[in-house]
């Protein structure tokens, strides 16, 4: 398929309306085959269950073309896999994991043009969604669900290059113990959004959530895990019920133990601790890895020694390395990349 005629280097990461999207819906216990449409308007009754109460899972990955020109994205069906599990926890009927992966593919393909070209630092964003679609007023969850995947491109997450970013200490709480913070679900960002535009105020670029029984250990940010290296270069993640298990941290954990050679830990990390760590960062799709320089708790800054200049060096090789195997550049473990044929 012809390429699109986009400035793919000079592409943010905003919404664009590509041509195709998929749609399925489930009614009367089952989903129908879906199929895709040019039509990007959703249209849903005043009362459905989504606008109402909120039932809405989502996930987010991407598409992009490796070194040697195949269209590929990373790990769908973990993805599917977890939107399974969000839609569990929110009384959701499950999209199929199979039917999860082959819709992915038939929206890709439908908007090869909207892949960006190697080298280009921008990707296809793919996000799946589901939601309840049918009037719902009684509090319980709606009887038909809509499945969608819709498709924009974005650019280069970071554009000259990736400088360290300074985050705060949240005085707010993203997830409660046994609450819904290990799923992919719209209701938690929305109440993260008022804790964002209050940080960005204050000139942060980042929250970093505590748990929200003890305050004591560190969970994650708005958006994204956290990973962290130690003095003598362990890598070290936390590990709590309420974090969402990003699937960038778990491949980083694999690159680290399996291409890297060093230590992994997955365990409880105490805020106490945090200074002590050499480097830190923040994973998730969209960046792979954002650099976090400095953190302020409450007026008190840790510096991490790597500085806001550069990456550090272990968080740098794990970048260059997962990156290196997502754009076909380094040979990926099985099952990693997925073409789209
Ligand atoms: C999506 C998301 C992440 C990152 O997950 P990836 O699978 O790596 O994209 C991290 N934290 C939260 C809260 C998320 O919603």
């Amino acid at each position: 398929m012809d390429k699109k005629n986009i400035d793919w280097a000079n592409l943010g990461f905003g919404y664009i309306q590509t041509d195709k999207r998929f749609v399925s819906n489930f009614k009367d216990g089952k989903w129908d085959d879906g199929k895709l449409t040019d039509d990007a308007n959703v249209v849903i009754n005043e009362c459905a269950g989504v606008l109402q109460y909120a039932q809405t899972v989502f996930e987010g990955m991407k598409a992009y073309t490796t070194e040697d020109g195949r269209i590929v994205t990373f790990r769908p069906d973990l993805n599917a896999k977890r939107m399974a599990d969000s839609a569990r926890r929110l009384e959701m009927p499950v999209y199929p994991e199979d039917k999860f992966v082959e819709a992915i593919e038939k929206t890709i393909k439908a908007n090869a043009g909207y892949v960006p070209p190697y080298g280009s630092g921008a990707t296809l964003y793919v996000r799946p969604y589901m939601f309840g679609s049918n009037p719902v007023i009684g509090v319980k969850p709606a009887d038909e669900y809509q499945f969608r995947v819709l498709t924009t491109p974005v650019g280069p997450y970071f554009k000259g290059g990736a400088k360290p970013i300074t985050i705060k200490v949240s005085d707010f709480d993203r997830a409660a113990p046994h609450g819904t913070g290990h799923i992919k679900a719209g209701l938690n960002y929305a109440m993260s959004l008022h804790a964002i535009v209050t940080a960005h105020k204050e000139g942060f670029d980042e929250n970093m959530y505590l748990d929200a029984a003890t305050r004591t250990k560190v969970e994650e940010t708005g958006g994204a895990n956290f990973i962290f290296v130690t003095k003598d270069n362990k890598v070290v993640t936390p590990k709590s019920n309420s974090i969402l298990p990003s699937i960038t941290r778990r491949s980083l954990m694999t690159v680290a133990k399996d291409y890297l050679g060093l230590e992994v830990e997955e365990r409880e990390v105490y805020f106490d601790e945090v200074k002590d760590f050499a480097e830190c960062g923040l994973c998730g799709t969209a960046a792979v890895i954002s650099p976090v320089g400095k953190i302020v708790d409450h007026g008190k800054e840790i510096c991490f020694p790597s500085g806001m200049e550069e990456m550090g060096p272990t968080t740098k090789k794990l970048y260059e390395t997962l990156t290196g195997i997502q754009m076909g550049r380094i040979e990926p473990p099985k099952g990693w990349l997925y073409e789209i044929k």
